[in-house]
């Protein structure tokens, strides 16, 4: 089959590889119909996250048609049409029983690793590094599914892919990352960052009923993007002052919520961002959080930060005095798919929302080397790229 495979920073290939087979009678093997460039991907590309391997094949978005299970898959024949979320979860553990599903006790082999970096696993993930489990990714023609009674979503419907494919994880993401700060009347939604997630996390805000969504980006298609789903923007490269700004904005006291939906690869001009860029450069700082110091300047005292941006390592400064003082609630992490997945299928379904229409790129898999090229540079206006196994290429190669 072929399949979109990491050969070192900067440089991923389709190649042809073995398809992959039924390992434990819990697995099924799908048929990749759409699959998606994220986020998280671009760590991956460009050598940020360790743990990776030569040949490891990537993508964690992705939904398609079950070809085969194995003989303990209960709720799943061949032929159903599914969306599969980007954890691997077991729905035995402690964990999965209190829906805390990113968190799972058993679904990472390769849990030794969290364990001495972070005191604990969490659960496997899809085409990411080993540390998070080694499992091949879903920018290819057929992936294993592992735990399939748990973890994918039949769809059985009409609706097309690319409005069901987000339910693999960014609008979960975004939407999760909004609904736990548990949104009060009159509330404003502030967010850093107007990439996928970020703009899943607009919308979703909008559901949930934020008063007034300000998102922050510096990118014009994506402020277009983000004015689209209901926010009013800031270009943060325009903004003297992003703090006097934001409070100018919301009657003098901050944003009651704020969400950091960039995470460890923030950009930023200020003298304390060129620091954190040499530390991480000497590896004397893994993550820069450029972002996340501003998010707790800017949140109003007794507000809420969010983060559904990856951070993976350690940060320097981060400004606990402030958060201290203002009493901030902070919460963050991976997101429990299953929980959201079912709920926010049926606001798809609903019409209350269409995550497609972030979609940027339509391309075959073919295309997958020079998209990440593009993603990355964010050049062509790119936010969101879909994928298509079989299908035509689209893409120049001088991309
Ligand atoms: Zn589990």
């Amino acid at each position: 089959m072929r399949a979109l495979c990491w050969h070192g920073k900067e440089n991923v290939q389709v190649d042809t590889v073995p398809v992959p087979s039924i390992l434990n009678p819990r697995d099924a093997i799908i048929r990749v119909t759409s699959t998606a460039i994220g986020g998280s991907d671009l760590h991956l590309y460009d050598g940020v996250v360790k743990t990776i391997e030569e040949g490891d094949i990537l993508g964690h978005e992705f939904m398609g048609e079950i070809v085969e299970t194995g003989p303990e898959v209960k709720k799943l024949t061949v032929g159903d049409r599914v969306v599969v979320p980007f954890t691997i979860s077991c729905g035995q553990c402690l964990s999965c029983q209190q829906e805390l599903y990113s968190l799972c006790d058993n679904s990472n082999p390769n849990a030794w690793i969290p364990e001495r970096f972070y005191g604990d696993t969490t659960a496997g993930l899809f085409g990411h590094s080993h540390m998070h489990g080694g499992y091949a990714g879903g920018q290819a023609e057929y992936v294993r599914v592992p735990f399939a009674d748990v973890g994918p979503l039949k769809v059985s419907t009409e609706i097309p892919d690319e409005k069901l494919l987000f339910l693999s994880d960014i609008f979960p993401t975004g939407y999760a990352a909004v609904e736990r700060c548990k949104l009060r009347h009159g509330d404003v939604v502030a967010v850093w960052g107007c990439g996928p997630v970020g703009q899943m996390a607009i919308r979703s805000a909008g559901i949930l009923g934020a008063s007034k969504i300000i998102a922050i980006d510096r990118y014009a298609s994506r402020l277009t993007l983000a004015k689209q789903g209901g926010a009013d923007t800031i270009d943060y490269e325009e903004c003297d002052d992003l703090e006097e700004e934001l409070k100018f904005r919301t009657g003098g006291r901050g944003p009651d919520v704020c969400i950091d939906a960039v995470g460890m690869e923030a950009h930023g001009t200020t003298a304390m961002a060129k620091v954190d860029r040499a530390k991480h450069v000497l590896k004397l700082e893994t993550d820069q959080p450029y972002v996340l110091r501003q998010v707790i300047q800017c949140c109003r005292k007794g507000g809420r930060v969010s983060i559904p941006g990856a951070y993976v390592g350690v940060v320097d400064k981060f400004p606990i005095g402030a958060a201290f003082a203002k009493g901030l609630t902070l919460t963050m992490g991976q997101t429990n798919m299953q929980k959201y997945m079912q709920p926010l299928f049926d606001l798809v379904e609903a019409g209350r929302i269409d995550p497609s229409e972030i979609i940027t790129h339509r391309v075959s898999l073919e295309d997958a080397p020079a998209a990440y090229r593009l993603f990355r540079d964010n050049r062509d206006e790119a936010v969101k790229f879909v994928l298509k196994p079989g299908a035509p290429r689209v893409l120049a190669d001088e991309y």
